[in-house]
């Protein structure tokens, strides 16, 4: 090496914008450049001779110390990335951001250096990677927000007919496999049509919310949903649920709705109330059918009660 060309090398690796630490064989600190004195808050000779694991304690045992002992004593790189490690170094933008414990988000770099004449050293370099870390953080918060909006029914907030058709699928194919039985609801109120004539759209709209919020209300475990099926029509699907058991839940369903006492002058129900009508469908553990027979039934179902004369609970099993 031209002697006098070490000083600009020096020169170099303190201006680089990212952090650079050189260790000898020993890990004690030969290098460690501006960038790490302005975000460790360390001066040069506070570090330069001493052991590494004196200056950050906090390293020894973890994944920089593994990465460390790899480069000098078998020859290895490795990088340490942000997901992993949860920024290893302590590390601040500012000394507002050091008091809060704010780390700059990093990720790691420990390399192997070959020195002439020398045992190995290692070249640790730490990268500020804040701002890739926070767009990832923002792109997934997004992400998040549409998936719950993609899912969610817009007037009600309970599940939309995708969430349905999804949960539906997969709660099949787990009764399937399980040799459990399956039971959906259909929930229909009664006379909507006549409601809305006679109270207004929005008028209508509130009560689809109210009976909307009364059913997700009634929901216990944790494979049950109630969706928006269509306009007035609500589904429940309810795995690991017997046409009786499904029965009651029904009949429970019905009974609520009615303790919403919400008036409904042109309706057929004594009381002038809104009511809904519930169709079971339910399959067998052993003997399951398709998914659009399921629905079907409960279809079929949901017709007799309304033929029945409405406020009713009919149930097949397909
Ligand atoms: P049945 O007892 O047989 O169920 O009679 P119905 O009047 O409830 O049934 P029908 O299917 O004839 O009418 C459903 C009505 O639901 C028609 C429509 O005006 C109303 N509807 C559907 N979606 C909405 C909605 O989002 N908001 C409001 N306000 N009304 C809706
Ligand atoms: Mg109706
Ligand atoms: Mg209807």
């Amino acid at each position: 090496m031209d002697c006098a060309r070490l000083p600009l090398l020096e020169s170099v690796f303190c201006a680089v914008s990212l952090g650079a630490i050189v260790l000898d064989h020993q890990r004690r600190v030969v290098l460690w450049n501006s960038w790490m004195v302005r975000h460790a808050g360390l001066e040069q000779d506070k570090v330069i001779g001493r052991d590494f694991f004196a200056v950050c304690p906090d390293l020894r045992g973890g994944r920089v110390d593994a990465a460390i002992q790899h480069a000098l004593y078998n020859n290895f790189p490795s990088l340490l990335s942000q997901t992993l490690n949860k920024a290893p170094f302590g590390l601040y933008l500012n000394a507002a951001a050091a008091a809060r414990d704010d780390r700059i988000q990093q990720a790691v770099e420990v390399t192997p250096i070959a020195v002439d004449g020398a045992p190995r050293h290692c070249l640790i370099q730490i990268s500020d990677v804040s701002i890739a870390v926070a767009r990832e953080r923002l792109l997934r918060e997004q992400a998040m927000v549409l998936r719950s909006q993609t899912f969610a029914d817009g007037l009600t907030g309970i599940a939309n007919r995708r969430h349905f058709d999804v949960a539906m699928e997969k709660e099949h194919r787990r009764a399937k496999r399980g040799g459990m039985p399956l039971s959906l609801l259909m929930i229909d109120i009664d006379h909507f049509k006549a409601y809305n004539d006679h109270y207004g759209h929005q008028k209508g709209d509130q009560c689809l919310i109210q009976v909307a919020g009364a059913l997700a209300a009634m929901l216990k475990r944790p494979g049950d949903l109630t969706a928006r099926y269509g306009g007035e029509e609500f589904a429940m699907i309810l795995p690991e649920t017997d046409i009786e058991q499904a029965r009651l839940m029904a009949e429970t369903i019905r009974d609520r709705v009615q303790a919403l006492r919400i008036p409904h002058e042109r309706t057929t129900d004594d009381a002038r109330q809104v009511t809904v009508s519930i169709g079971i469908a339910t399959q067998r553990g052993g003997t399951p059918v398709d998914i659009a027979a399921l629905i079907g039934a409960a279809d079929k179902a949901l017709y007799q009660a309304k033929r029945s004369g409405r406020n009713l609970v009919a149930a097949l099993q397909p």
